[in-house]
């Protein structure tokens, strides 16, 4: 039984973002539209969730371009842009909260405990008040993306969650909005990740240990640069396995400075 099923009904994507959009929210927004049709409709929401900020962390500092993002959603073609205050969002006696339990036990959550948490909570009550058929998740955020995965799949949200592989500037430095926290000489040592991405995928190493290895020391070069996490996990699982495969995904946490970026790549 199909309960969606509405004649003439037009399709909703919904791209979930806190703003300061860039190019990656730019290709996520794009294919959204594809999804969509030229008929359907794409929503855009803009929120910075107090929910999923850890205390001390940089929720106050969090970029809003307001003007700018208006903008770039007005270029880029979106029909509904959703911007709601956080009283709007939240009430201020709310008790009622979603948790994945599995996947989030570790990586942002150890660094971020109840990230994941205000994430779930979050998305799940967009996907309430917006109503989309679909939302596009990027890769970038690649535990993010299996947690929504797993929530849509355990709470049978009717919503199909679509993919966007990791966008990145030239360098090869993943776009994200944390980027402009960067001083001169951060930003040149953050292409590391990257770099260590691309000699653990090209160096032909299959076990965990031998990948981290080779990962923490490209990493190493980066003066800079501190280790919060590395570490290759299966896809759908994020556990740690032993050796690399099709469905296995080498995750990375690493600070440049304050500023805590993370990257992932498939290896096979
Ligand atoms: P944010 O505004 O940073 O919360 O991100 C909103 C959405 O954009 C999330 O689904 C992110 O995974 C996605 N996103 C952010 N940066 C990138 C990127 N460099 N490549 C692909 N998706 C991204």
């Amino acid at each position: 039984m199909e309960a969606r099923a509405q004649p003439n009904a037009k399709s909703r994507v919904l791209v979930p973002t806190m703003g300061a959009l860039h190019k990656a929210h730019g290709e996520l927004i794009r294919v959204a539209r594809q999804a969509a049709g030229q008929d359907g409709e794409v929503a855009v929401s803009i929120f910075v969730n107090p929910l999923q900020f850890e205390p001390g962390s940089d929720f106050e500092r969090y970029p809003r371009p307001e003007k700018g993002d208006e903008e770039f959603c007005r270029n880029a073609g979106v029909d509904f842009l959703f911007r709601p205050s956080i009283e709007e969002v939240y009430s201020p006696d709310r008790s009622t909260f979603v948790e994945e339990t599995s996947l989030s036990s570790r990586f942002e959550s150890e660094s971020r405990p109840g990230h994941f948490r205000g994430v779930c909570t979050v998305v799940a009550k967009l996907f309430n008040i917006v109503a989309p058929d679909a939302a596009v998740f990027g890769e970038k955020d690649f535990q993010q993306l299996a947690i929504v995965r797993r929530m849509v799949r355990d709470l049978n949200f009717n919503v199909d969650i679509i993919a966007v592989p990791t966008i990145r500037e030239k360098d090869g430095l993943a776009c994200s909005s944390r980027n402009q926290y960067l001083n001169p000489d951060e930003r040149e040592q953050a292409t590391v990740l990257y770099k260590a991405l691309e000699a653990a995928s090209n160096a032909g190493k299959k076990s965990a240990n031998d990948i981290a290895a080779l990962a923490r020391q490209v990493i190493s070069d980066a003066p800079l640069a501190r280790i919060d996490h590395v570490e290759l996990v299966d896809a759908e699982s994020l556990q740690p396995i032993e050796m690399a495969g099709p469905n296995s995904v080498l995750l990375l946490a690493v600070f440049l400075g304050k500023t805590r970026l993370i990257d992932n790549m498939r290896l096979s």
